[in-house]
């Protein structure tokens, strides 16, 4: 149902346990076409001079899988800055997503304004910001109707994360009138796993039971195919 997983960490992320090449075959064994290699930014002590170096050098396709590279940046305070390593022009990334993280710069928040101020200044200010990530966490409450609108100002996807359900980190009430918004407006949504480990990568069922129960004919899924992918992505191949 879903053949793009857009949201994978490695090894490099410092809370992700797997390679580069057993992703790839997690992955194929899982039956997906392609993922892209989202691994946290340098707040999350990621190697920032390592960034852009090996994403350079990492083929587009690894054993008939796709691989796009990315990055999760964290938003790191409410003027909308993102941690996002710029490097240069030979490299840019294919996929940019974007979020509040507990992190060193933004601690657990419960200001919901603070919060919403934080991520609607970040996506108007980086356009290039494909899909905003788990907008339902917990500890960093977001008003929702305001963000749907922003996202569909900015064409920018929501992310319906499945980790975060699997590992109790939705709030399920904000995942609900998130999908509530989103069917009612139209947003574009990315259906992800956000995978740290086997078990997790190129997992969706969480996600889709609660978007199936909404009416998945509601939604825009842009990386339901590999075709709608690179459409989405604005990519040849
Ligand atoms: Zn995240
Ligand atoms: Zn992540």
């Amino acid at each position: 149902m879903i053949e793009c997983d857009l949201h994978v960490h490695s090894l490099r992320s410092t809370c992700g346990f797997h390679t580069l090449l057993e992703i790839v075959s997690i992955i194929q064994k899982k039956g997906l076409k392609a993922f892209a290699l989202t691994d946290h930014s340098p707040v999350h002590q990621t190697p920032r001079s390592y960034f852009s170096v090996m994403l350079k050098r990492m083929p587009p396709v690894i054993d008939g899988v796709r691989v796009f590279k990315g990055i999760e940046a964290t938003i790191l305070d409410d003027t909308g800055d993102l941690d996002l390593p710029e490097f240069d022009e030979t490299f840019s990334y294919e996929i940019i997503l974007a979020a509040l993280h507990k992190s060193g710069h933004f601690e657990y928040n419960i200001n919901k304004e603070k919060n919403t101020r934080a991520v609607i200044t970040a996506l108007k200010k980086h356009p290039k910001i494909h899909v905003v990530t788990h907008p339902f966490y917990k500890v960093f409450p977001l008003d929702l109707d305001a963000l749907t609108d922003t996202a569909l100002e900015t064409n920018t996807a929501i992310e319906i994360n499945n980790s975060y359900i699997l590992t109790n980190k939705a709030n399920i009430e904000a995942l609900e009138q998130l999908l509530e918004l989103a069917g009612k407006k139209g947003n574009m949504l990315s259906v992800n796993s956000d995978g740290h480990m086997f078990n997790e990568i190129g997992k969706f069922d969480l996600a889709l039971e609660f978007i199936i129960r909404y009416g998945i004919e509601n939604y825009n899924i842009v990386n339901r195919t590999l075709e709608s992918t690179l459409e989405f992505l604005g990519l040849e191949e």
